[in-house]
């Protein structure tokens, strides 16, 4: 397909937001209005064959997928999302009818979480697909990732596990288990619940971050070098399937659960007064924060599982 056509799919794009001024058709997007509050600014690169394989992802599934993403780091932030950036570089060869598809899935993930595509740039790849996109939100509180102190509880929404469980499925094109593909393949960002805890807070300090490299990587962000904390795993959100494919596979699903990543979950910590509020928007205590640099994974009956390496999603790696 020509890049005119393309660009001309992206130019059909409805419009929600008029402070995000001229979009694409110029030389680059003119914002005629600043935000108000702070502006959030993420990019996520999504590369064929590092973080997906066309073999399985629908485009619409893609187009999804690397929209949801850069949402999800928006909630993380406690903001809401406004406009975004799309980079394409499509390998030789990729059909028309392909692009066609993957920009509808995109239109209706656009319409969804009503952001506006305000340009972007495309190109040939000579290897694989990469899709850059950058999203621009604003929030009136950045809720950041480290602002915990001992005593905090820690609170997660949504589950752990599902998405590296449905990985796993997808690489070994097993049968069944549609409900974890599903969870790898469109993850949902918890756009709504990020604001409803930040609401609740108001300018109370509390400490978000988005699960995207791991429950692991994220305990590790929100205690920084200074803190640790006591984790009850089996308070963790699982979805039951992840302990059926465990089980079915001979596969650990701690492993997935701690470790997998693309859940996108949300991780909060917070003085212990709010945790009752919270917990009815549907944030569930997993553990607290302790002085201790420690991170201790607990399981009854099992000694704790310390956590002090970095951890968190690991690419594919060069051998695929
Ligand atoms: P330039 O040569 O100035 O980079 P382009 O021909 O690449 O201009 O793009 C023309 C217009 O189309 C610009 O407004 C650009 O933002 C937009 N555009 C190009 N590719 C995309 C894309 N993949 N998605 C959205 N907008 C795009
Ligand atoms: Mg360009």
């Amino acid at each position: 397909m020509h890049e005119a056509e393309i660009i001309s799919l992206a130019r059909d794009f409805p419009r929600f937001h008029p402070q995000m001024g001229l979009g694409i058709g110029d030389d680059a997007a003119v914002l005629s209005a600043p935000v108000a509050g702070s502006l959030l600014w993420t990019t996520d690169l999504l590369i064929e064959n590092v973080h997906f394989r066309r073999r399985y992802f629908s485009p619409a599934e893609l187009a999804h997928k690397a929209l949801a993403v850069n949402l999800s780091d928006v909630a993380a932030m406690a903001g809401r999302p406004l406009a975004f950036t799309l980079g394409l570089a499509l390998p030789n060869g990729l059909e028309d009818s392909w692009i066609r598809a993957f920009f509808s899935g995109l239109r209706l993930a656009a319409e969804r979480w009503q952001v506006d595509l305000i340009g972007g740039d495309t190109t040939r790849s000579e290897s694989g697909l990469v899709i850059a996109i950058s999203l621009l939100g604003q929030t009136s509180l950045p809720r950041l990732q480290s602002t915990a102190k001992a005593g905090d509880l820690i609170l997660a929404c949504g589950d752990f596990g599902a998405a590296a469980a449905g990985l796993f499925c997808l690489e070994q094109a097993l049968p069944g288990f549609d409900k974890l593909k599903h969870k790898q393949l469109r993850p949902e960002p918890l756009l709504a619940d990020a604001l409803s805890l930040s609401n609740l807070l108001g300018s109370e300090r509390f400490s978000l971050t988005d699960a995207s490299d791991g429950l692991g990587r994220s305990l590790q962000l929100l205690c920084g070098k200074e803190l640790g904390c006591e984790l009850a795993l089996e308070q963790v959100p699982v979805l039951p399937e992840v302990w059926e494919l465990a089980t079915a596979k001979g596969q650990d699903p701690w492993e997935w659960i701690i470790h997998g990543g693309e859940d996108y979950a949300l991780l909060a910590s917070l003085a212990p007064e709010w945790a009752a509020q919270a917990e009815k928007l549907g944030w569930r205590r997993i553990g607290y924060i302790t002085e201790a640099p420690c991170l201790n994974l607990n399981r009854p009956g099992h000694l704790p599982l310390e956590l002090n390496q970095p951890a968190g999603f690991q690419h594919f790696g060069p051998a695929v």
